[in-house]
């Protein structure tokens, strides 16, 4: 199926829709997701217009995993967890929602159960002081 340019995700990228930015390169964008499954919950995308995994080049695809593993260790020092999980759903038959390829970085803490995929909205002004925390987070783990 051809690319939806008129995807959420694609309109964040025009700066057409608003997000809480984590960090961004002339590849990719990282921001936290609005229905996070855990606090913390971050999203890298990839600039290119690709929906999915298979769709996009190798060097689009090593961009995403190397802002991904960016993100990951930012998170894992600002917010102090354990583990993480990292997702990548490829196609709506795996559970994608968003049809513009992205990688799923969720906070995993001991005891708590992860919040539904893509359900419960959480408001900007709340996700903006966690964002905070990972973006200075990143001044150090980005000399690592
Ligand atoms: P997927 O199901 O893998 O395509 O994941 C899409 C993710 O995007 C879900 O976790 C949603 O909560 C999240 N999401 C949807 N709309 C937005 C948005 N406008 N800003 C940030 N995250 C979003």
């Amino acid at each position: 199926m051809a690319y939806d340019p008129n995807n959420i995700f694609a309109k964040i990228l025009r700066g057409e829709l608003p997000c809480v930015k984590l960090a961004e390169n002339a590849h990719t964008l990282a921001f936290m997701d609005v229905m996070p499954q855990a606090t913390g919950h971050a999203l890298i995308m990839c600039r290119e217009p690709a929906e999915t995994l298979l769709d996009v080049s190798p060097e689009g695809a090593a961009e995403c995993i190397r802002m991904t593993q960016r993100i990951a260790k930012a998170i894992k020092l600002a917010l102090d967890v354990p583990g993480l999980r990292v997702m990548q759903f490829t196609g709506s038959a795996a559970g994608q929602t968003v049809p513009h390829l992205h990688f799923h970085v969720i906070p995993i803490r001991p005891g708590e159960s992860l919040r539904k995929h893509s359900a419960q909205m959480t408001p900007a002004a709340e996700l903006e002081p966690i964002a905070a925390r990972i973006r200075a987070a990143l001044a150090q783990t980005d000399k690592t």
